[in-house]
């Protein structure tokens, strides 16, 4: 079986293009970036809408936008809170791609769905392809395999693979209850096909659940079979889709060490989309929300040093002056889709709905939807 090569970032609600990183145009007038009059522009525009409009903010968006937010959280709080708010018109997202789509599915038909820039995706979540994920499936079918394949996917994933994953019986999750998920999969069947985050497959399966590296193969997408041997798919009790974070995949054990070397006592907290060196070797491991809740729990005076996006940590860093937050890495690694949506495609995307236009709208075809929100329905039934 050959593998399927497809393009690492798509044009986002645009089909396949391969130069999708030129960006999309917006029709209208997109503010310029040195406009003094953006901030009160999305002010006025807000006020405008009233509650017509319900702005969300992912912890990763830059501060200029998040002050704009009705409420700010992870991908999976945000899709909550806006189906949370039916009588919002218009849900802009202030994310990206992926969570756009999240919330069109868990909101109201009358919604819509508004991302300020549709060329904020996300490079994980692009890393899986339903045409090279039903390949894999194909696989392990041909290998009789595939009746004993839980598929678990994060939530970090285009509704078409929570889709396929709705459709075969499997559970969407989140980096927080990746644990319950992978229970639930294995009291169902005997092997969990892990989608897209190889780090946070193996991270949660070798050290919560307590399989060894040995059990986890790693799916190649790109490659004939996934790159793997019959025996080496008959034999694994964890199958890991080749797909990372490019954000989190920079953190090393390098930085570990040189920080503990740099700063004494230091803690290391990060997130589980980390390499497996550099989760074992931290002091802390969660989800965003754990992240922001240990260093409000952490003593004045400790020292952190976080492994996770840059502006989510920086604003940490302000908020808690009484603590030491630091960056674990020494560059900067703002994830670059997150930063697409800045003030000014904010601004455009609130006058436009102003002036009576939805742009940027989000949709996911209703058979997807359906199979998507099984999988999303049997992630919020775990135990
Ligand atoms: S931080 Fe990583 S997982 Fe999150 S949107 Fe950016 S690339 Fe995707």
């Amino acid at each position: 079986m050959g593998g399927v090569t497809a393009p690492v970032l798509l044009l986002l609600g645009r089909g396949k293009d391969s130069n999708s990183e030129r960006g999309v145009d917006c029709p209208g007038d997109l503010p310029a970036p040195s406009d003094p009059g953006l901030v009160e522009r999305a002010a006025a525009a807000k006020a405008a809408l009233g509650d017509r409009v319900f702005v969300l903010g992912h912890h990763y968006q830059r501060d200029e936008v998040i002050q704009f937010a009705d409420v700010t959280g992870d991908s999976f709080k945000l899709a909550r809170e806006a189906a949370a708010r039916p009588d919002a018109e218009f849900i802009v997202f202030c994310g990206v791609h992926f969570m756009a789509e999240s919330a069109d599915i868990l909101t109201t038909e009358a919604q819509r769905v508004v991302l300020p820039d549709l060329a904020a995706g996300c490079s994980m979540a692009d890393m899986a392809v339903l045409e090279q994920v039903e390949q894999c499936w194909d696989v392990l079918s041909d290998l009789g395999i595939a009746d004993d394949v839980v598929p678990v996917t994060y939530m970090n994933s285009s509704a078409d693979i929570k889709g396929f994953v709705g459709r075969n019986g499997g559970v969407v999750c989140t980096s927080s209850n990746a644990k319950r998920a992978l229970d639930w999969a294995y009291a169902k069947g005997e092997k969990v096909l892990f989608l897209p985050d190889q780090h946070l497959g193996r991270n949660t399966a070798v050290l919560e659940m307590g399989y060894s590296l040995d059990d986890c193969v790693l799916y190649d997408p790109h490659k004939p079979n996934g790159g793997l041997t019959d025996q080496q798919l008959r034999d694994a009790k964890m199958i890991l889709w080749r797909g990372h974070c490019s954000v989190h995949g920079r953190f090393t054990l390098e930085n570990v060490l040189a920080m503990r070397e740099q700063v004494p006592g230091v803690n290391i907290l990060v997130h589980p989309e980390c390499r497996h060196e550099v989760v074992t070797a931290a002091d802390y491991v969660g989800s965003t929300e754990y992240i922001i809740k240990k260093l409000e729990a952490a003593e004045p005076g400790s020292a952190w040093a976080v492994g996770t996006e840059l502006n989510l940590v920086r604003r940490l860093a302000a908020a808690h002056p009484d603590k030491q937050v630091m960056f674990l890495e020494k560059t900067v690694c703002y994830c670059s889709t997150m930063n697409r949506i800045d003030l000014p495609h904010l601004v455009w995307a609130l006058e436009e709905l102003v002036a009576g236009r939805v742009p940027n709208q989000i949709t996911v075809d209703p058979d997807t939807a359906h199979h998507a929100r099984v999988a999303l329905d049997q992630m919020l039934a775990l135990p």
